[in-house]
C-alpha cells in the first residue's frame, strides 16, 4: 500500500523527469546554455527525491535526510544558476554548490540536525534565499513579460518558504504530530505545482527569447548591424502616419561616395569594414528613438522623428564631418572615401515612397554638386498617401 505522501512523490518524481528530459532535448537541439542548467536542475530533483524514498524501506538517514536534502536544495541552485545564464550573467561555480554545502554542514555538525522542525526550517530558510535570488535574476533581467511572470512564481515559493520556516518554528503555536504529518504533504504537493508551472514558464521564456532572435535576425543587417529595408519601411511608416498637428519628422538618405573605387583598390573585405565603421559613426550621432537602416550595398536612410530641418542638418553634418575625418586615417591616395547626403523634413503626411524618391533626389543633387555633401529637398504642397498605407497589416517587430 502506498502512503498519500509516498503517491505525491512519485507524482513530482515523474514531473521532474519529464521536465528534465524535455529541457535536455530541448538544450540539445538549440543549445540554449540556460536550458541545459535547467535540465541537470530537474535531474538533481529526481535523484533527491529517489534517494528520499529510502526512508520507506531503510532507515538511512544519511541518504534519506542528509543526501536528500543536498541534492533537492542543489537543484534549487542550479536552476536559479540558468535564470542567471539565461539573462546573460556569468556564473559563480562555487557559489552554485554554497546551499547544498551549507546544509551538508549544518547536518553533519549540528546536534540540533536530530530535530526534525530544526531541519525543515533550515531547508526552508536556504529555499526562500534560493528563490529571492531567482526572482531577483527574473526581475532585473531585460527580457520579455513572461520572465517576470516566472519571477513572480519564485516570489511565491520565497514566502510559502519563509511560511513554512516561521510555522516549524512554532510560531503560530505548538506543532501536533498531525499537523507536522499534513504540513510535510504540504511541502510536496507545493514542490509539484511549482515544478510544473516553472518548467512550463522555462518552456515558454526559451521560446520566446528564440522568437526575439529570429525577428531580429530578420529585421537586422548582417554586416552592419542596421535594420534592413523592409524593417525600416515597417518602423518609418507609423512615424510619417504621425507627422501632423506641429510634429515633424526628418529622413535622411546617405551614399558613400567612390565606393567601387574603394573595393577596387583595398578589396571587398575592406569595404566591408568601411561599411562598419561608417554604421557605428551614424550610431554615434542618432539615439535610439530614431531609425536607422542599410537600404542596399553603400546605401543607408535615417528616419529621425521629431526633428526639424535645422537639427537633422546638423546631425547629418556631423555624420558627414566624422565619416571623412575616420577615412582621413586610411591611406587612400586620390579617392576620396566620403559621403553624401539629402535630407527632407516633413510636418505633413505623406507617402514613405513619395518621401524616398524625393530625397534621393536631394541625394543626387549632392553627388552632382561634387559629392560629400548635405542637401535638402523641400516638402511638396501635398502628396496623397495611397489608400490603405497606413493601416496595412504590419509584420510584428520587436521592441
Ligand atoms: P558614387 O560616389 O556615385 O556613389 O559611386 P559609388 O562607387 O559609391 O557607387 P556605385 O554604385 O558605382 O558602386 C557601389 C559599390 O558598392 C558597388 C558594389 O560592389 C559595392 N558594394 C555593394 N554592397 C557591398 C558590400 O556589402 N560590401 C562591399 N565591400 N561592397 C559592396
Ligand atoms: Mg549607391
Ligand atoms: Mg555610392
Amino acid at each position: 500500500m502506498v502512503s498519500n505522501i509516498q503517491l505525491i512523490l512519485l507524482l513530482a518524481m515523474g514531473t521532474c523527469l519529464i521536465a528534465g528530459v524535455a529541457m535536455l532535448a530541448e538544450w540539445r537541439s538549440f543549445r540554449e546554455p540556460a536550458a541545459g542548467w535547467w535540465a541537470i536542475g530537474f535531474m538533481l530533483s529526481v535523484v533527491g527525491l529517489v534517494v528520499f524514498q529510502v526512508r520507506y524501506g531503510y532507515s538511512l538517514d544519511v541518504l534519506s535526510i542528509g543526501v536528500s536534502n543536498s541534492l533537492i536544495l542543489g537543484s534549487y541552485s542550479v536552476i536559479c544558476a540558468g535564470l542567471a545564464v539565461f539573462c546573460g550573467r556569468t556564473v559563480n561555480l562555487p557559489a552554485v554548490f554554497l546551499p547544498s554545502f551549507a546544509w551538508i554542514i549544518f547536518w553533519s555538525l549540528s546536534p540540533s540536525s536530530s530535530n526534525f522542525d530544526t531541519r525543515v526550517i533550515v531547508v526552508s530558510v536556504i529555499t526562500a534565499m534560493i528563490s529571492a535570488l531567482s526572482a531577483w535574476y527574473c526581475f532585473a533581467c531585460k527580457s520579455h513579460w513572461w520572465l517576470k511572470v516566472l519571477g513572480w512564481v519564485m516570489v511565491m515559493r520565497m514566502i510559502v518558504s519563509a511560511a513554512r520556516a516561521f510555522w516549524s518554528g512554532g510560531l503560530f503555536g505548538p506543532l501536533l504530530g498531525s499537523e507536522r504529518a499534513v504540513g510535510f504533504e504540504m511541502i510536496f504537493i507545493e514542490g509539484l505545482w511549482t515544478s510544473v508551472l516553472v518548467s512550463y514558464l522555462m518552456f515558454t521564456n526559451l521560446r520566446q527569447k528564440r522568437e526575439s532572435s529570429l525577428i531580429k535576425l530578420a529585421e537586422t543587417d548582417f554586416l552592419t548591424g542596421a535594420d534592413n529595408r523592409r524593417s525600416f519601411q515597417i518602423k518609418a511608416e507609423p512615424v510619417l502616419a504621425q507627422t501632423h498637428g506641429g510634429r515633424t519628422a526628418s529622413l535622411v538618405t546617405l551614399d558613400l561616395d567612390n565606393f567601387k573605387q574603394i573595393n577596387d583598390s583595398r578589396g571587398h573585405a575592406f569595404g566591408d569594414e568601411v561599411l562598419q565603421r561608417f554604421a557605428s559613426i551614424v550610431r554615434r550621432h542618432i539615439g535610439p528613438q530614431n531609425i536607422f537602416a542599410r537600404t542596399g550595398g553603400e546605401e543607408f536612410a535615417i528616419l529621425l522623428p521629431d526633428q526639424d530641418a535645422a537639427r537633422s542638418t546638423q546631425i547629418a553634418e556631423k555624420i558627414r564631418s566624422s565619416f571623412e575625418r575616420e577615412m582621413d586615417g586610411f591611406d587612400l591616395g586620390t579617392i576620396a572615401a566620403t559621403v553624401s547626403v539629402g535630407i527632407i523634413t516633413v510636418s505633413r503626411i505623406h507617402a514613405l515612397d513619395a518621401l524616398m524618391l524625393l530625397v534621393d533626389e536631394a541625394l543626387y543633387q549632392a553627388k552632382t554638386n561634387g559629392r560629400n555633401r548635405v542637401e535638402r529637398a523641400i516638402e511638396p504642397a501635398e502628396t496623397p498617401v495611397p489608400e490603405g498605407e497606413t493601416d496595412r497589416p504590419r509584420l510584428q517587430l520587436s521592441t
